[in-house]
C-alpha cells in the first residue's frame, strides 16, 4: 500500500505538473539543452526514510546548490574564523554574479553569490592544491554528503567554462583586490567543475537531511560536518539562498533553500527533512517555477514554516 507521504506528494506533483511557465537557463549553453518537463520531488528524514516521486533518478547539474556544501567543506577545513575573514554573511539584493564586496574589507558579502563561491573554492582542500585537488576533495565531500559515489558532467563542464567570462572577471577582481592569490583561472575552473556536479532529487535531499541532521548522515550514520558549520550554513541559506527572492522566499515558504539555474532547488528543515525538486524552468527571479510551487505547497500543507513553531 502506499505510504500517507508518497500518496501526498503524488497529490503534489500532479497539482503542479500543469505548471508550464517559465524558461530554460539558456547562458550556459548546456543547460538550453534540458528537458523542459522534467520534474522530480523527494524528501528525506532525519531517520533516513527517503519518499520521492516522478524521474527521481534523472541526474542534472547541482550548480549553484553547491555552494552552501561547498561553504560546509571549507568551514570544516578551515573553521569559522578563517572563512569569515574572507566571505561575510550579508545578503546583497543584487544579481548572483555582480561583484557585491563589503566596502572597507573588500569581502564578497556571502557565499551564495558568484563572487563568494569562487572564493569559498579557492579555500577548499589544502593551501595551494592544484585544480585537480580542489575538484577531487569536493567531489569526495559532497558524495559523502549524498552517501554514494557522485561524478562531474563532462559537457556542462566544458560549455561552462568556454563561456564563464564574467566568472573570469570576478576572479581576476578578486584576486587583484588581494581576497584570494591563487590563479583566477585555476580557481574558475575548480569552481565551474564544482557546478558541474551531478546529483539527483533523491541525492539533494539525502545531503539536505544530512544538513537537517545537524551535520550528521541519516543513513551512513558519519559526521560530515560539525552542528555549528550545519547551523552556519543553513543561516546563510536563509538570508540568500534564493538569489533576490530570498526575503519573499523566507516570509512565505519559511525554509532554509538554494537553488540553482539548472532547475534544482534544495530545502533544509533542521530537525526534520532534507527536501530537493528539480523542474528546470525558472521564474525571472531564476528560481524553478515548479520548485518554488512545490515548496510553497508543502509548507502550507504541512506547517513547516520554521517560524510557526511555537
Ligand atoms: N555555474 C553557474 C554560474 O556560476 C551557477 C549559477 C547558478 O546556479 O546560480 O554561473
Amino acid at each position: 500500500m502506499e505510504s500517507p507521504v508518497r500518496k501526498y506528494l503524488h497529490q503534489l506533483f500532479n497539482d503542479t505538473t500543469a505548471m508550464d511557465g517559465g524558461d530554460l537557463a539558456d547562458y550556459i549553453p548546456e543547460l538550453a539543452k534540458a528537458d523542459p518537463e522534467v520534474f522530480s520531488i523527494a524528501l528525506t528524514t532525519i531517520d533516513g526514510r527517503t519518499y520521492s516521486v516522478g524521474d527521481d533518478e534523472r541526474e542534472f547539474t547541482i550548480q549553484s546548490i553547491s555552494k552552501p556544501f561547498a561553504y560546509a567543506s571549507a568551514l570544516t577545513d578551515r573553521g569559522l574564523e578563517a572563512i569569515s575573514a574572507k566571505v561575510g554573511v550579508e545578503p546583497t539584493g543584487e544579481a548572483f554574479n555582480e561583484l557585491s564586496l563589503e566596502k572597507g574589507t573588500n569581502r564578497p558579502k556571502n557565499p551564495m553569490i558568484n563572487a563568494g563561491a569562487i572564493t569559498i573554492h579557492s579555500m577548499l582542500a589544502e593551501p595551494d592544491s592544484s585544480l585537480e585537488d580542489r575538484a577531487n576533495h569536493t567531489v569526495e565531500f559532497f558524495s559523502r554528503l549524498a552517501g554514494r559515489k557522485l561524478e562531474m558532467d563532462e559537457s556542462v563542464f566544458r560549455s561552462e567554462l568556454e563561456t564563464a567570462d564574467r566568472n573570469f572577471a570576478l576572479a581576476h577582481m578578486l584576486r587583484n583586490l588581494g581576497v584570494f592569490e591563487e590563479h583566477a583561472h585555476q580557481v574558475v575552473a575548480g569552481y565551474v567543475a564544482q557546478c558541474a556536479i551531478k546529483v539527483n532529487v533523491r541525492d539533494l535531499a539525502v545531503m539536505g537531511a544530512t544538513l537537517a541532521n545537524r551535520g550528521m548522515h541519516p543513513f551512513t550514520g558519519e559526521r560530515v560536518a560539525s552542528r555549528d558549520v550545519a547551523r552556519q550554513v543553513l543561516a546563510v541559506m536563509v538570508s540568500a539562498g534564493m538569489y533576490d527572492a530570498s526575503g519573499t522566499w523566507f516570509s512565505d515558504v519559511g525554509i532554509p533553500a538554494k537553488s540553482g539555474v539548472s532547475g534544482g532547488i534544495l530545502g533544509v528543515l533542521p530537525g526534520q527533512v532534507g527536501i530537493g525538486v528539480f523542474s528546470p524552468r525558472l521564474d525571472p527571479k531564476g528560481n524553478s517555477v515548479r520548485g518554488v510551487n512545490v515548496f510553497n505547497k508543502l509548507s502550507q500543507d504541512m506547517g513547516l514554516h520554521l517560524l510557526n513553531a511555537g
